[in-house]
């Protein structure tokens, strides 16, 4: 993979495009993007066979094929995903079946861009793999993209690039270099963010949060996530939550059940967000930058928590601390009610 980051890289796709000897690409995007899908491919002219501005959030099959179809009908040797993880997404089910290269212009802090996991949605089941041919073969971050982002889309989406930092320093299979990107990942979004809500045309704070970003995706494709990750994905599912506030709601709850079973990586957090309890001061730095606070104001009914308890302890993922019903049942009750983050269960270990 090759990354050009900075401001104005963007205006780089032409050189990439030559440079892996592409004659001619679709575009992919949500419908909100198509505009700018078509600004960033403009450079190309005629070898920019379409914009497909049909992404939706998950990937349904449906949406997949109908993107699958018209790679085909054009006959593109590429494609280009302009836009968050749900074009990005698409991309990835397009070259799942027709092994074409993915190009991922990135314009939240998702981090798909930087990973070899795809998913696909039938109905409320979301599958995912991992399979090397959807990793992007070149990525470009443009902070400048960014600027556009709606506040209160880069808080959650930022929040959601640190739970992949934040998963991956407890990961299984975590390296100390992976240890290295995810605490500058952290360190990165915590400085940054509070500017970007001051002042979100700041071009400065815009390229810092995306570089955390950057790192964060790299981490997400560069280990095994654990409990979060499997409860978001849970939640995902059952109560169609969206992707980016579901991961801002229940981090914090989440690192108050894990944290008490790993002392030492507590302290580095602490170190790193803020000096207090880390999964506290995550919590109220979330409430500051003006993130959701429960499950419940995103419309989750009570009666799903169930349901999510049951997801994940059928199909648990790996997790540093015992993953039980009752400490599930108590994590998301918090998570749910908006409560701040507590470890219920350190009495119970
Ligand atoms: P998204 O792509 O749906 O974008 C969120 C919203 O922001 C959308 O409404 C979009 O239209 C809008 N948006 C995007 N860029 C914008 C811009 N520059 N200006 C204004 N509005 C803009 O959501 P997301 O949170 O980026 O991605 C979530 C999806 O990605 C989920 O389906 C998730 O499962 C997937 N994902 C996959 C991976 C992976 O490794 N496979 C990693 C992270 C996320």
């Amino acid at each position: 993979m090759r990354v050009r980051f900075g401001a104005g890289s963007v205006r780089l796709l032409d050189d990439e495009v030559q440079r892996l000897g592409l004659g001619s690409v679709l575009a992919l995007s949500t419908p909100g993007q198509a505009q700018l899908a078509r600004d960033v491919l403009a450079p190309l002219g005629e070898r920019c066979a379409g914009v497909h501005a049909h992404a939706r959030m998950h990937v349904p099959v449906e949406v997949a094929e109908t993107a699958r179809a018209e790679a085909a009908r054009l006959g593109v040797d590429a494609l280009v995903a302009v836009g968050g993880g749900s074009a990005i997404g698409l991309a990835k089910a397009v070259a799942l079946t027709s092994g074409l290269p993915v190009l991922a212009v990135p314009t939240t802090y998702a981090g798909s861009e930087m990973t070899s996991v795809w998913g696909l949605t039938e109905g409320t089941v979301k599958r995912t793999g991992r399979d090397p041919a959807v990793l992007p073969v070149s990525v470009l971050y443009d902070p400048e993209l960014t600027l556009a982002l709606p506040v209160e889309v880069s808080v959650t989406s930022a929040l959601n690039a640190m739970a992949h930092a934040v998963e991956a320093l407890y990961a299984p299979d975590r390296n100390p270099i992976i240890t290295l990107m995810a605490q500058e990942a952290i360190r990165s979004l915590v400085s940054a963010l509070p500017d970007v809500v001051a002042d979100p045309s700041g071009i400065e704070a815009r390229a810092t949060v995306l570089y955390g970003a950057w790192l964060a995706g790299a981490c997400l494709g560069g280990t095994t996530m654990s409990l979060h990750h499997k409860l978001c994905h849970a939640l995902g599912g059952v109560s169609a939550l969206p992707h980016a506030p579901t991961h801002a709601v229940v981090l914090p709850h989440v690192m108050a059940f894990n944290l008490p079973a790993l002392p030492a990586l507590s302290r580095r957090l602490e170190n790193l967000l803020g000096g207090g309890d880390p999964a506290t001061d995550l919590w109220e730095l979330s409430g500051l930058l003006g993130a959701p606070a429960s499950l419940r104001e995103l419309g989750m009914p009570h009666a799903d928590l169930e349901p999510v308890v049951h997801e994940v302890l059928a199909t648990p993922y790996a997790n540093p601390r015992e993953v039980t019903a009752d400490g599930v049942r108590a994590l998301l009750e918090r998570a749910w009610s908006g409560a701040p983050p507590a470890d219920l269960l350190r009495e119970n270990g």
